[in-house]
């Protein structure tokens, strides 16, 4: 009910995906008036970037951030351990371009949130809840709210891959089911993509280190998957950090099919046009606060 920021700061580093450069973030403690804030030396100055949807600047195989003054690519991997462990306020200073990959899953971020341990501060918790349905589409692929008390993610993949084919799993936004369900499953790729994206600047910084890498029959990785469905859990792994774009926890039941980074945006973006409308709330009382005990 509370919203709720770190106890201590963290330090993450390595190297980004997609840029392939090293990075470092520093994750420190804020006030509940901060909301989740980007910071970075530009020069010899600090430069601010508020996190809201309209700083989304691109969803090309990620999702970038951005402003006049810096962007930081693939912030999603991180959004959605901060919208796992329920943290509202958080100063992110960032060094590079890019959030570092870790092991290409939320890994790295929340052993890191879990270490430093959460502090609750006295405002309540701004979570978004809509009166109505919302849909977008895209192609075959769909996305679909309806309200509820708590954030549900319902989604299901459907790949022309012998390994990936239809893959369907529930998700109950909560910090346990974040830590132990979503987490740990890591971004994937296909080996025929590699060198088109490579092309396009992206995937630089992807190996086996960091991604499920599959060819035509089979996944490529010796230690092969973490999960039997972990293909599903990270795309809703990545559904849940692009959510946490809106500024705040949306509450609510989510179906999506074959979903996306461009279309999680859509979806987003459609949101975020119901709440300057309506000046959406929140409703305070709807959900219990939880406690994450370490
Ligand atoms: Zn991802």
């Amino acid at each position: 009910m509370f919203k709720r920021t770190l106890k201590k700061r963290i330090v993450c580093a390595g190297y980004g995906l997609h840029t392939g450069e090293f990075s470092r973030i520093i994750i420190h403690p804020a006030s509940e008036k901060d909301g989740i804030l980007f910071v970075k030396k530009v020069g010899n100055v600090l430069r601010y970037l508020p996190l809201s949807s309209s700083k989304v600047k691109s969803t090309m195989f990620a999702t970038t951030i951005g402003n006049d003054d810096f962007v930081v690519f693939t912030v999603e991997h991180l959004l959605s351990t901060l919208h796992g462990f329920g943290v509202d306020s958080a100063i992110i200073e960032v060094e590079g371009d890019e959030v570092p990959g870790g092991d290409g899953s939320a890994s790295l971020f929340a052993d890191a949130i879990l270490d430093a341990g959460i502090f609750t501060l006295t405002a309540q918790k701004e979570n978004i809840l809509l009166d109505n349905t919302v849909r977008v589409e895209h192609n075959t692929g769909y996305i679909e709210y309806t309200p509820a008390s708590t954030l549900i993610i319902d989604g299901v993949i459907d790949f022309n891959h012998p390994r990936i084919r239809r893959q369907q799993y529930t998700y109950h936004n909560s910090p346990e089911h974040f830590y132990s369900e979503l987490a740990k499953a890591r971004t994937f790729g296909f080996l025929k993509d590699y060198t088109t994206m490579q092309a396009l600047g992206l995937a630089r910084g992807s190996s086996m280190e960091n991604t499920v890498v599959l060819d035509e029959k089979d996944v490529m990785n010796t230690d092969g998957l973490r999960f039997r469905d972990e293909f599903v859990r990270h795309k809703i792994l990545d559904m849940l950090g692009d959510l946490y774009t809106l500024g705040g926890s949306l509450k609510g039941h989510i179906t999506s099919y074959k979903s996306g980074h461009s279309l999680n945006h859509m979806f987003v973006n459609k949101i975020a046009s119901f709440m300057e409308k309506k000046a959406i709330v929140a409703p305070q009382t709807l959900q219990p606060a939880l406690v994450f005990t370490v």
